[in-house]
């Protein structure tokens, strides 16, 4: 028989899609289960956005566009990026592609190999450790403190940089913890970052999603210099509830982009021509909505935190951004339910799922044996039913 790649060996299917995939099953089946799972905005993508996409169709724009993407959605990246961040990048540092995720997978490969090491701060996004993985470089995991609002300090990051450390990921506001991080804290990583000649790849795109008057920043913003260390991911998925239509960008210095921009074009070719009219649409387009859905999201995490803090035992620090939580739930580690021991987090997520009909992904998913994440991209009356139950469930162990 004809054998496999090792590279199969390496990597686990995402366990986000894999729970989405569980749950939607599910509930196909009648069961009545709420679903913190997968991190998607329940949101519509806005109508002048769909419009634009229909329209792109009705003109037949239907063809192969520039593999790394159209010039007139580029240059809505630029503007968006001079606007928001006061960054000054040119078409030619900008690459569209097919979401964050590949986004994210055309940068690792552009810059990481075997025998490098990346630094991933964890609890982390599920699938930077296995990209990394393919790129046959090393994730290195690197713990940060609930304490610390789960940002990596300089002291933390400096223990885990060797000779072989080439870059570092950072991803603010964050999945899973819906922290982010501050200018003082950044300023330091940045002085390490410059000090041992490192990539920054500054995952950017819960940008949008913050609350109670947080500053965005990131890299550039803060230390121009670093401009041409660091690569931007980015992408429409969260912003404009745009998750289907496979939308990421990137912006960086003009040769990563030139390098994706050759990996592209030797292995999907260009995003979806109609997604990229949309995408323009997006981008220009008024944002009126992306305000609504930021404040109901800001209006959903308070009522989260509220109805957590009826839950005795957990805790979590208040998340300054994305639509998640992240409680520690070691008071209920190890405690039991009619015999049986929920030893670790996935025991307990398990629990809930088939107890409590309430979808959650435990920590383990990000590199954090202490919590579950709670997605709270769904309704109010949704999150108010799914926190009764977990409550319930909860305090039923003993
Ligand atoms: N980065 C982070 C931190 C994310 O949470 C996601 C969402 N899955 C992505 C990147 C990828 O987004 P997309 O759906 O555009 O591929
Ligand atoms: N980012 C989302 C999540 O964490 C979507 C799923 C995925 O891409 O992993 O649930």
């Amino acid at each position: 028989m004809p054998t496999y790649a090792d590279r199969l060996n390496l990597i686990a299917p995402s366990p986000t899609l894999s729970l989405d995939a569980k749950t939607k099953a599910l509930k196909t089946s009648g069961a009545d289960i709420v679903n913190f799972g997968i991190g998607e905005p329940d949101f519509d993508t806005p109508g002048h956005i769909r419009e634009a996409a229909i329209k792109a169709i009705r003109d037949g724009f239907t063809r192969y566009t520039p593999a790394d993407g159209l010039l007139e959605l580029k240059e809505a990246v630029a503007r968006k990026f001079k606007l928001d961040n006061g960054l000054d990048y040119k078409p030619g540092q900008i690459v569209i592609s097919n979401g964050g995720k590949h986004t994210l997978y055309n940068i690792f490969l552009a810059l990481f190999q075997p025998g490098d090491e990346v630094i991933v701060p964890v609890p982390a996004w599920v699938s930077y450790p296995p990209m990394i993985s393919l790129c046959g470089a090393k994730p290195v995991l690197a713990p940060t403190l609930a304490e610390n609002g789960y940002t990596l300090t300089a002291e933390e990051l400096d223990r885990f940089i060797t000779p072989r450390t080439r870059g570092l990921i950072l991803n603010s506001p964050s999945n899973p913890t819906g922290m982010a991080y501050g200018p003082e804290r950044l300023a330091e990583l940045a002085d390490l970052a410059l000090k041992h000649d490192l990539w920054v790849v500054s995952d950017d795109i819960y940008e949008k999603i913050i609350f109670d008057g947080f500053k965005f920043h990131n890299l550039p913003m803060l230390r121009p210099e670093l401009a041409e260390r660091t690569v931007i991911a980015h992408g429409l998925s969260k912003t404009y509830a745009m998750t289907g239509w496979r939308v990421g960008f990137l912006a960086g210095p003009e040769k990563v982009a030139q390098g994706v921009a050759k990996i592209q074009s030797q292995t999907t070719s260009n995003p979806c021509s109609i997604s990229q009219k949309a995408a323009v649409a997006a981008l220009d387009g008024p944002q009126d909505e992306v305000e609504d859905m930021r404040v109901s999201f800001a209006r959903r995490r308070d009522l989260v935190l509220r109805l957590l803090a009826d839950i005795p035992g957990l805790s979590c620090p208040r998340p300054q951004g994305a639509f998640y939580v992240l409680p520690d739930v070691t008071a209920y580690l190890g405690k039991k339910r009619g015999g049986r021991i929920l030893a670790d987090n996935d025991a307990l997520a398990d629990y809930l799922l088939e107890e409590a009909g309430t979808a959650l992904v435990p920590g383990s998913c990000f590199g954090d044996g202490k919590t579950l994440r709670i997605c709270y991209a769904v309704g109010e009356a949704d999150i108010e039913r799914g926190l009764e139950r977990i409550k319930a469930a909860l305090l039923k162990l003993v």
